[in-house]
């Protein structure tokens, strides 16, 4: 645990604004509530995010009758933490066998790397996996996944060329039909530019609810923590499409826009089923509120 804590809190210490330098000073004063707002807002924790914490933060630290500044930092930390309770929830399989899960997101968000960590995190606790290859526009991306299939020695359904939303139900089928616990469909993150990739992916929705009318049991959407506001803006319209059951963020190891997280939580609290904070296989963590509020304080 302490090893990705320590990759998290160096990753998020890189932000130019470094929080806790905000409380460095010898009292609590306008210039603190500046310096804190502009930390927040460069952290990308969002206007509206930031707002909410620092009205929470002078409504405790004035009902507390808090003087140091180190009180205040102690005060964000757990409205930090209160804030982004909502997006702390496990992914829970088993429900359904299988359980169908869904993976989107845009090209280099990391989601081919994070399908090969969840895999491994799946195997680890026991369950037995199926890959879909339903991004089937591009080659390289059907590769990567097989190669993530090998390293985890699980079972890949692809098609070379095929139609995504058939690989999909030929999936779900054999899913069942092999009695796996889960099937985890990888989608395409761009299509060529005469297709639209939201209609793509709820068609792939629409046709794997054929193949098992309880499915997809989970919408996970794959977003690059280093890329702040963005991922905010790819998190509503992946929602408004396709209603997310769950996010997995990756690359904490080496952001300093962390506070975006927060964003999130202000604006559409979707649970962080995992955190990716490394390119190797077992860089896959479960998100802690608190801890990650300490961190982002750290
Ligand atoms: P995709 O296009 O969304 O499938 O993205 P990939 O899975 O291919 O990942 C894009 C790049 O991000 C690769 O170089 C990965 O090794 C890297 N990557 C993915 N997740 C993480 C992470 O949590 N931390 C770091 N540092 N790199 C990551």
């Amino acid at each position: 645990r302490q090893r990705w804590l320590d990759k998290l809190t160096a990753g998020l210490r890189k932000t130019g604004s470094n929080i806790s330098q905000v409380f460095t000073g010898g009292q609590i004063d306008d210039q603190l509530y500046e310096d804190l707002e502009s930390a927040l807002l460069m952290a990308d924790t969002g206007v509206k995010a930031t707002q909410h914490l620092m009205d929470e933060v002078k409504r405790r630290v004035q009902a507390s009758g808090a003087t140091r500044p180190v009180q205040v930092k102690n005060i964000l930390a757990d409205s930090l933490a209160q804030l982004l309770r909502p997006l702390q929830k496990p992914l829970v399989i088993g429900e359904h066998k299988p359980t169908v899960i869904m993976v989107a997101g845009v090209n280099g968000a990391g989601k081919t790397t994070s399908i090969g960590k969840l895999t491994k995190h799946l195997a680890d606790e026991g369950a037995t996996v199926l890959l879909a290859a339903a991004d089937t526009f591009r080659a390289a991306a059907r590769e990567q996944l097989a190669i993530w299939a090998d390293r985890n020695t699980v079972e890949i359904v692809s098609q070379e060329g095929g139609d995504p939303a058939a690989v999909s139900f030929d999936a779900v089928s054999a899913g069942r039909a092999r009695g796996k616990d889960v099937v985890l469909v990888d989608t395409a993150g761009r299509l060529p530019t005469q297709l639209h990739l939201m209609e793509e992916l709820k068609k792939i929705k629409r046709v794997v609810q054929k193949a098992d009318p309880s499915a997809p049991h989970e919408v996970l959407l794959v977003i690059d923590g280093n890329t702040g506001q963005n991922a905010l803006a790819q998190v509503r319209s992946f929602d408004d499409a396709l209603q997310l059951t769950g996010l997995i963020v990756t690359k904490l190891d080496g952001t300093a826009k962390g506070g975006v997280l927060a964003a999130i939580a202000q604006e559409r609290p979707i649970p962080v089923y995992f955190i990716g904070v490394g390119e190797k296989l077992e860089d896959l963590e479960t998100f802690d509120a608190r801890e990650f509020a300490l961190a982002l304080l750290s």
